[in-house]
Order: structure tokens, then C-alpha cells, then sequence
């Protein structure tokens, strides 16, 4: 049997950095990854010779310092998403165009809009970032949903609708299904209410040459040859023996001293522990799955909406297009546009219709009609339509993962408590600093890393 200081389950951008920081501090390691790739929820969808679009996570920006430090460290580079030009903003058949992050909404909606905001920084400023089940009304906050505060605070209607729709692409979930802890939480460690929606200076400032996978691909090159262990999925963690911990994989079996488990907790509900983990973990890891989010690409000869002043943005109530965002290359050679989808029937704010759900010709279909009122009859002319339906996979659960009422307050540390020799990292346990983000991802593997690293002695 094979022997290590350290096995990491999961080859994401955590586990991989985990793995890298082990092997900087002379630990040997293996890592085991169920699919046939490395990068987790991030991956390139290939679009011709040569081009690729983000599949996944795609956008970096300031104050993830972690996700930013780590792509410098591996010789990428980061470029600018395309913001020249206006933005698009269509709502009950009003197309309007505009210039800056506000769209333009009337004086009383806007105003409606800043006081929501304002009372969500006031309330996110009292909720302690590495113990957010310490706030408070933690236990009040945490039993009732954003999706109901929004609805009970809001005075307009189209603010209630703009706070949702836009904080739906976010968290990839209505927000009737995430609690209002977990989205405060989530304001108060990625930089405020507008941070996770901000182009310029916000979290969708940039992106990386070559697609964000590059991260995990270039970490798993520059580890000893054979660590990593492709199309393995782990079955078994086995504790009995004290000192060793045995792990079982589908294909190979290694013992080893410490583990690191590197995917969100529903991902981890799928393996299991001798002896049985804490009913706390337990639990929290049963209900640890998230909203998922699809991404569909519309693929044009160039970037036509250039020439047409305008950026690429959009933010609409049609069924394809509620956010739209130019995914071109770097050097503008083809033009992509990327939309989101929710998968979800239950989802209030934007509504699919079965067909589209489940035909991916109507997607298109319907796809392509929306963009054109967006966009003019260039954008029914494209030469390729795309898509990355997370709903599909078959190792990871979701994208955005812990922001379900009760699991803030209910579960407290044990996201982050390791277990005996086992320790989680995986972006979700990246309790105080971009959580769900690949930011939080590289924070969570590092510090995984120094506790096994250290326990190792
Ligand atoms: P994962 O990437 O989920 O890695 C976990 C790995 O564990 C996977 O490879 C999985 O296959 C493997 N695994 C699961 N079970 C087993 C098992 N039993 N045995 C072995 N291996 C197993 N973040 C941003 O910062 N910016 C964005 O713009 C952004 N947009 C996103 C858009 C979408 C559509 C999605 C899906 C995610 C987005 N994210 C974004 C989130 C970001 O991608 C994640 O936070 C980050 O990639 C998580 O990395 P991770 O290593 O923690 O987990």
C-alpha cells in the first residue's frame, strides 16, 4: 500500500493548493480527484482553435488576494472584462442604455433601492466574519430568508425585483432559499452589498488569460509527477488505526497520517468515515449542497455590440437574458456573450418554461430571441451556441454551497473543526474571507495545509 504524509481528496483549486503548500513544506502527498479532469467548478468550454470560454468560476478582483497572489505565483496573467461602452437595461419592455453601474431607474426606486442597501451594510457590519452564529440576531436571521426581507422592506416593486434578480446570479439560488445570515455574512467578507456585483473594482473586475482552470492545471503540473490520481473517487476515510488514517479510493488505496477533504460539504455527505463523523458535521453536510447555475454562450464572428457602444452588460426580465456579460478573448477576435440560468422550477423571480428546461434546441431558440431584443438582429445571427449545465455533474452538487436557513447558526465551526486527522478545506470552509469564491478556495487550501502540515510532525 501506498504511503504519504498527506492525502487530499479533491482536485480543485483548493486541494491543489493545499497540495502545492505541503510539498513547499516537504510533506508528501497524493491527491485523489473523482473526474477524468482537474479544476472542479472551474473549466474551460472550448470554442474554436484556440479559443476557450470560463465553463465555471471566471471572475477575479480586488480583495481576493489570496485567488490574485496565487495566479501571479503561477506566471498567469489577468485581464480586464470589457466595460467600454454602455450597458443595457430592459425591464416591462423598456429598453434603456447607460453609462456607469447605477442602471436607470425612477428617483422613487432608486431611492427604495439605496435604503435596502444601506440597512444590508448596516446589518452585515454587525456580524462578525469568522463567527457570523455569533451575531447578534443570528438565530433571527438565520431563520428567515433575503428573498422574504427583500420582499418585506422593499417599497417598490422593481426594486424588490432588481435586488433579486441581480443577487439570484450571485448566490445561484432565488433568494427565497437562502437565509439572511448567510447573505449578510457573505456581504460583510466579499466587500459589501455591491461588491459581488461590481465590474470595475467589484468581483467581476477580471479574468484570467487562458480561462481561471489554468489555475488548477498549472497547479497539478508543478506537483511531483504521479500526485496527483485521476478518475478516482474517494469512498472511504478510515480512522480505526490511530496515527494512520487509510484512504480508499475506487482504483487505489493509501495510508496515510493527516487528510484534507477539499469540496463543499454536500460533496463530502458522498464518502464515508470509520468511525462516523460528529452529528453536527454529519448534518451539516446533508444539507451542504447549493443552488446550481448554468452557463450559456452565444458565440458571434467578432463583438459586434462594440461598434454599437456598447459593453456587452445587460440586465433584463426575459426568461435567457437576466444578466448578460461579454466573455470575448482577450484580444476581441470572436465575440461571446455569456448568460446564466438558474436551473430551478421553483424559482419565483425569473420563470423557464419546461421546454426550455429540458430541450437544449428551445434554449437556443429562446436564447438567441432575447439577445436580439437586447442587443438588434445582429445577435440573431450567431455561429454557435454553447453551454455548461452544472445540473450535470456528477461530482460536484452545486456552486454555491451553505446559505441555506438554519446552517450559519446551526453549525457553527464545524466547517472548519477538523475531525480527528481529517481537515476541509474547499471554498465554503473559508469561513472569514470570500467564502463560495475561488478566492476563498486558495485561503481555505492554504490554511488546511499548515494544520496538516504541522500535524504531521
Ligand atoms: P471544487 O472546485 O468543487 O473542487 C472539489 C473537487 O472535489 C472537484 O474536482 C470534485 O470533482 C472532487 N470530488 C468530489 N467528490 C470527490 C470524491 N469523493 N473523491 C475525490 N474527489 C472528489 N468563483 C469566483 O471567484 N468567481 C466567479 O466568477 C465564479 N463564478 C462561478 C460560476 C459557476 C457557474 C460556478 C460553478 C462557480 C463559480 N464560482 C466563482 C465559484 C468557484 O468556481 C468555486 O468557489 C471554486 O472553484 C471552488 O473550488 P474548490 O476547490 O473549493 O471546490
Amino acid at each position: 500500500m501506498r504511503d504519504v504524509d498527506v492525502v487530499v481528496v479533491g482536485a480543485g483549486i483548493s486541494g491543489l493548493t493545499a497540495a502545492r503548500r505541503l510539498v513547499e513544506a516537504g510533506r508528501s502527498v497524493v491527491v485523489f480527484e473523482a473526474n477524468d479532469r482537474v479544476g472542479g467548478r472551474t473549466m474551460n468550454v472550448d470554442v474554436t482553435d484556440g479559443v476557450m470560454t470560463e465553463g465555471g468560476g471566471q471572475w477575479v478582483g480586488p480583495g481576493q488576494d489570496a485567488a490574485l497572489a496565487l495566479i501571479d505565483e503561477l506566471g498567469l496573467e489577468t485581464f480586464n472584462t470589457y466595460t467600454q461602452g454602455k450597458s443595457i437595461y430592459l425591464r416591462k419592455g423598456k429598453r434603456t442604455m447607460y453609462d456607469g453601474v447605477v442602471p436607470p431607474l425612477s428617483p422613487l426606486t432608486l431611492l427604495d433601492y439605496a435604503q435596502l442597501q444601506m440597512r444590508l451594510e448596516r446589518m452585515a457590519k454587525s456580524v462578525p466574519a469568522d463567527a457570523p452564529w455569533d451575531a447578534k440576531r443570528a438565530t433571527q436571521w438565520d431563520s428567515t430568508t433575503f428573498g422574504h426581507w427583500i420582499d418585506r422592506n422593499a417599497r417598490t416593486a422593481e426594486a424588490r425585483w432588481l435586488m433579486s434578480a441581480a443577487f439570484s446570479m450571485v448566490v445561484c439560488q432565488d433568494p427565497r432559499a437562502v437565509s439572511l445570515l448567510a447573505m449578510l455574512h457573505l456581504f460583510r467578507t466579499s466587500g459589501g452589498v455591491e461588491g459581488p456585483l461590481n465590474v470595475e473594482g467589484g468581483a467581476q473586475e477580471a479574468r484570467v488569460v487562458g480561462g481561471t482552470v489554468r489555475i488548477a492545471s498549472t497547479l497539478a503540473e508543478q506537483l511531483p509527477a504521479g500526485a496527483v490520481i485521476l478518475d478516482s473517487p474517494v469512498e472511504e476515510i478510515d480512522q480505526s488505526d490511530a496515527g494512520n488514517v487509510v484512504v480508499r479510493s475506487r482504483h487505489a488505496t493509501v495510508r496515510c497520517r493527516q487528510v484534507i477533504v477539499a469540496m463543499s460539504p454536500g460533496d463530502a455527505q458522498r464518502i464515508h468515515f470509520t468511525p462516523d463523523l460528529p452529528p453536527l458535521r454529519t448534518k451539516l453536510q446533508q444539507v451542504g449542497g447549493g443552488g446550481s447555475m448554468n452557463k450559456l454562450f452565444m458565440v458571434y464572428d467578432r463583438p459586434f455590440w462594440r461598434d454599437d457602444g456598447l459593453n456587452g452588460q445587460a440586465l433584463s426580465d426575459l426568461m435567457m437574458t437576466p444578466f448578460v456579460s461579454d466573455n470575448s478573448p482577450p484580444d476581441g477576435s470572436i465575440g461571446i456573450l455569456v448568460t446564466f440560468m438558474l436551473q430551478s422550477t421553483a424559482h419565483t423571480t425569473l420563470t423557464w418554461t419546461d421546454e426550455v428546461l429540458t430541450s437544449q434546441d428551445a434554449r437556443r431558440e429562446a436564447l438567441t430571441k432575447d439577445l436580439a431584443t437586447l442587443f438588434g438582429p445582429r445577435a440573431a445571427e450567431p455561429t454557435q451556441y454553447l453551454e455548461k449545465l452544472w445540473t450535470n455533474e456528477p461530482w460536484i452538487s452545486g456552486c454555491v454551497n451553505m446559505l441555506a436557513p438554519g446552517s450559519r447558526s446551526q453549525f457553527r465551526d464545524a466547517l472548519t473543526q477538523p475531525v480527528g486527522n481529517v481537515h476541509w478545506a474547499g471554498t465554503e470552509a473559508s469561513i472569514d474571507d470570500h467564502p463560495g469564491y475561488m478566492d476563498g478556495a486558495v485561503r481555505a487550501g492554504e490554511r488546511a495545509a499548515c494544520a496538516a502540515a504541522a500535524a504531521c510532525h
